[in-house]
Parts: C-alpha cells; sequence; structure tokens
C-alpha cells in the first residue's frame, strides 16, 4: 500500500491538469483565439471578466483537491473488499467496457440531478452552490469552480460507482475524462451543436450547453447534467429552454 500522501498528490496533480489543459484548450480557442468569427454560437452577448476568471480557477483548484481526496478513497485499501473494481480486463467480456461507461454516465446524471435539486434548497443554496451560481455567464473556467463541500458531494459519485457496477479502472478513467469534457461543453458560453440534431430523437433526451447556461442565467430549472430526462420527469425543465435553443441556433443558421 502507497502512502496516502503520495497517492493523493498524483490524484490531485491528474485532476488539476485535466482542469487546465481542457478548460485551457476549449478557453483558448472560444476565448481568445476565435471569439470574432464565433460571435453567432454565443449564448449570451455580454463577456464575463477577468475577475471571473481568477475566481472561478482559484474554486476550481480547490475542489480538484476534494475530488482528488474522494477518488483516493473510492479507489482505496479500506474500501476495496466493498467495491466492484476489477483489475483483469478480461474477467468481464471487453464490451462491458464502453457499457460501463455509458453506465456510469446514466447513474452520475441520475446522482448529480438530485445532488443539484438538493443544493438548490435554501437553507443549503447560499452556504454552498452559491459560489458555483457566481458565474451568471459561464465560461470553460467555470467547470470546477464549486463551494468545498459541493465538491465532496461532487466526487461522492466515484464512491457511488465503485459500489454499485463492476468497473475497471480504465472505465473509471474514461468516465472522469469524458465527464469533465461535457462539463466544460455545459459552461462553453457558446452552442456548437449541428443543426440536424434539433430535429433528432437525441435531442429529446440529451441536454446542450444552452441548456446548462440558461441554469446558471435564471437560477431554476434545468437541473440536470448530461440528460433532459430527469427534468422532464420532474416537471423542472425551464418553459422557455426551447425556444431559447431555436434562438441561438437560429442567430447561427439563419431562420427556418
Ligand atoms: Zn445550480
Ligand atoms: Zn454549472
Amino acid at each position: 500500500m502507497k502512502p496516502f500522501f503520495e497517492v493523493f498528490s498524483s490524484a490531485f496533480l491528474l485532476t488539476i491538469a485535466r482542469y487546465f489543459i481542457i478548460a485551457g484548450i476549449f478557453f483558448l480557442v472560444f476565448y481568445l483565439l476565435f471569439p470574432k468569427s464565433l460571435l453567432r454560437n454565443k449564448i449570451q452577448s455580454r463577456l464575463a471578466g477577468k475577475a471571473d476568471f481568477l475566481r472561478e480557477m482559484l474554486h476550481s483548484s480547490i475542489s480538484s483537491i476534494m475530488l482528488a481526496i474522494m477518488a483516493v478513497f473510492a479507489l482505496s485499501d479500506g474500501l476495496r473488499p466493498y467495491t466492484l473494481i476489477y483489475t483483469d480486463l478480461h474477467e468481464y467480456s471487453l464490451l462491458w467496457v464502453p457499457l460501463s461507461l455509458l453506465l456510469t454516465l446514466i447513474v452520475h446524471d441520475a446522482y448529480f440531478y438530485w445532488m443539484h435539486r438538493i443544493l438548490h434548497h435554501k437553507k443549503l443554496f447560499k452556504i454552498t452552490h452559491l459560489v458555483h451560481h457566481q458565474s451568471t455567464n459561464p465560461s470553460p473556467w467555470t467547470s470546477y469552480s464549486f463551494h468545498f463541500l459541493e465538491a465532496i458531494a461532487e466526487g461522492g459519485v466515484m464512491v457511488l460507482l465503485v459500489l454499485v457496477m463492476p468497473l475497471h479502472p480504465l472505465t473509471l478513467g474514461l468516465f472522469a475524462l469524458s465527464s469533465f469534457v461535457i462539463n466544460v461543453y455545459g459552461h462553453l458560453g457558446y452552442e456548437i451543436m449541428p443543426k440536424r440534431f434539433r430535429n433528432s430523437f437525441l435531442f429529446e433526451i440529451i441536454n446542450t450547453s444552452t441548456f446548462h447556461n440558461f441554469h446558471h442565467l435564471k437560477f431554476k430549472g434545468n437541473y440536470g447534467l448530461y440528460l433532459r430526462v430527469w427534468d422532464r420527469l420532474m416537471k423542472t425543465e425551464h418553459p422557455d429552454y426551447v425556444k431559447e435553443y431555436d434562438r441561438i441556433q437560429n442567430q447561427r443558421f439563419g431562420g427556418v
């Protein structure tokens, strides 16, 4: 068993590097290199400022510590007897890797929706989730900008996942990576979905950057992470979401 600090420091470096590299690439492309040519994709017309970015980076760095602690706990020897982690890739069919990855995202979506609803409770909002909502016009840097208690709750999904389904460390790594990329897309501030997405059945179930941006702008409604499913089931989707999505896509592609 490796000493805690050694494992924790690797997990922390991985988490914070993922944040700065992936959010940084999106920020570079959308905010520094091509903001003028991507203007039609912009969801809110005003721009977030430097002070917002710095505040978000600071909170995200603290969140990275909390997320790393939760990941180390999820993979710790102490929790191991209760988890379903497997290390031999051939213990299950190789097909289980993509299938379990899909399932981790579905479980995470449900976990996030209910955690998010709880964080919006008036007794909890001001002392926790308000930090994330200080960003009314989110950017890629908002992705991990949480109060440290929210970051612990966010990281709790790793613990839940290893307890409820057999997962290979490779799948967990892919989950952490894909989850973060989708998170950055949700906070991008720009809509990049192709035009044909609107008429596909996927539009009915998957949420978009506009969807989460609307949550930051309005504070209420659109609590889901990857899917519209829980919001539609619980009737918490903002009634103007589709109208707003159409407005932005019309701004990009012209009226239909
Ligand atoms: Zn919220
Ligand atoms: Zn957000």
